[in-house]
């Protein structure tokens, strides 16, 4: 079959509810990836940041097949011999003291909600179906009913009330806001570290401190989503590290999972995660042997490689290679290790989707994030050859336009 003919079926048979640039991927090994036609790119998107171990990584395969060997399935009915020693290595990695395993990252969030909810409920007595989480303009915390209802994205909530509520939203890198915005019924704040969808906007310095400050202060939880920025993506093996806070309630998922399979958590205080009990919440899937050897063999590549460090030095390296451009057009970049954003001057109705066409044709997979910005955000274990090899055919790119 030709590229256009699977393309054709996908639209056929497949919801349209993405708009996917034309390439047809069939094979990938580490940072690059093949067509049917046997043409090689490079992945600058690694799936929204769930592939930073590379794809296919051997560590993580070989887990994932021995575990195949073994058991895949068991339910939260039996315990297993994989969930244990896994939550363990997570939550010392996180320093959080336990961890509720899901699937998604939708999922990690809803059970943060949940979990953030019935601490206010009994922990804080708020009065039962009044407890407000405070959450930032431009979010992105997934896909779910509640979730959208408190996005500030027309495309993602258009047709889809009556919405969930109990969210107030307040402009993000605002710490004059959130002061505002607190009242007797607060349960606390739902914040990413760094906007990711909404065009990798990185907050003042500062800001996750001053909002650490502020939830201890008024005995209010930290709820920190670093599904995007977790897991050595912005040089750090969290993004809370940067400014040497802890947050009450940590998400994560996307690269949890090594880019094989989906795998998410919800981490907290042993105190705070204590308001669940058996029935309150749960997941046929969560937590299973086969999710639970490939996190455990997908932690050990990131600490074992020091991919935080990778991240860091190759996000300076391609930083400043993106800085020297020639290229008019050329607004801003804004990035944090690997999590990296060009934005382009363009007129209202335009997009970066046809500079990220030709990036493609030039091969090199990114995509645009909030229309005006291309992000790149490799596999950290990219090489500074593979950077420059890249970094050639952006060049190109970026100073036709
Ligand atoms: C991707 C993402 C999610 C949702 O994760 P899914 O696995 O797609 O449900 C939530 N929050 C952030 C910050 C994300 O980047």
């Amino acid at each position: 079959m030709s590229a256009e003919e699977y393309v054709k079926l996908e639209q056929t048979y497949g919801a349209h509810n993405y708009h996917p640039l034309p390439v047809v991927i069939s094979k990938a090994k580490g940072v690059w990836v093949w067509d049917i036609e046997g043409k090689k790119y490079i992945d600058m998107l690694s799936s929204y940041s769930a592939i930073n171990q590379g794809h296919l990584h051997p560590r993580i395969v070989k887990a994932a097949r021995d575990q195949l060997e073994r058991v895949s399935l068991t339910s939260r009915a039996f315990s297993n011999d994989r969930m244990g020693p896994y939550l363990k290595k997570l939550c010392e990695l996180s320093g959080m003291e336990m961890a509720l395993p899901m699937n998604t990252g939708a999922e990690a969030v809803e059970t943060a909600i949940k979990l953030a909810r019935r601490w206010g409920y009994e922990k804080k007595a708020i009065p039962d179906g009044k407890g407000e989480i405070i959450v930032c303009e431009n979010n992105f915390h997934g896909r779910t009913t509640t979730i959208i209802s408190f996005s500030s994205d027309p495309g993602s909530k258009k047709g889809f009330g009556p919405f969930t509520p109990g969210f107030v939203n307040i402009p993000y890198d605002d710490i004059p806001a959130f002061e505002k915005a607190i009242n007797e019924n607060t349960i606390g704040i739902l914040v990413e570290p760094i906007q990711g969808e909404a065009g990798i906007h990185v907050p003042s310095p500062g800001y996750l401190k001053g909002l650490r400050r502020i939830c201890s202060e008024k005995n209010i939880l930290l709820i920190l989503d670093e599904i995007q920025t977790g897991f050595a993506r912005t040089g750090k093996m969290f993004a809370f590290e940067h400014e040497g806070i802890k947050p009450d309630v940590l998400c994560v998922g996307k690269a949890l999972g090594g880019g094989l399979y989906p795998v998410s958590a919800a981490l907290s205080s042993r105190d705070v995660m204590s308001v669940f009990s058996p029935g309150s919440h749960g997941s046929t899937f969560g937590g299973n042997p086969l999710a639970c050897a490939i996190a455990d063999a997908a932690l050990d590549v990131l600490v074992d490689e020091d991919l935080a460090k990778r991240s860091m030095e190759m996000g300076d390296y391609f930083v400043q290679k993106l800085k020297a451009l020639k290229c008019a057009k050329m607004k801003e970049v804004r990035a944090r290790g690997l999590l990296i954003g060009v934005e382009f001057h363009l007129g209202p109705e335009e997009t970066v989707r046809p500079i990220c066409q030709r990036l493609m044709e030039a091969g090199v997979l990114a995509k645009d994030t909030h229309e005006k910005t291309v992000r790149f955000a490799p596999p950290l274990t990219i090489t500074k050859a593979e950077v420059d090899w890249a970094m050639e055919r952006i060049a190109k790119v970026f100073e036709a336009q």
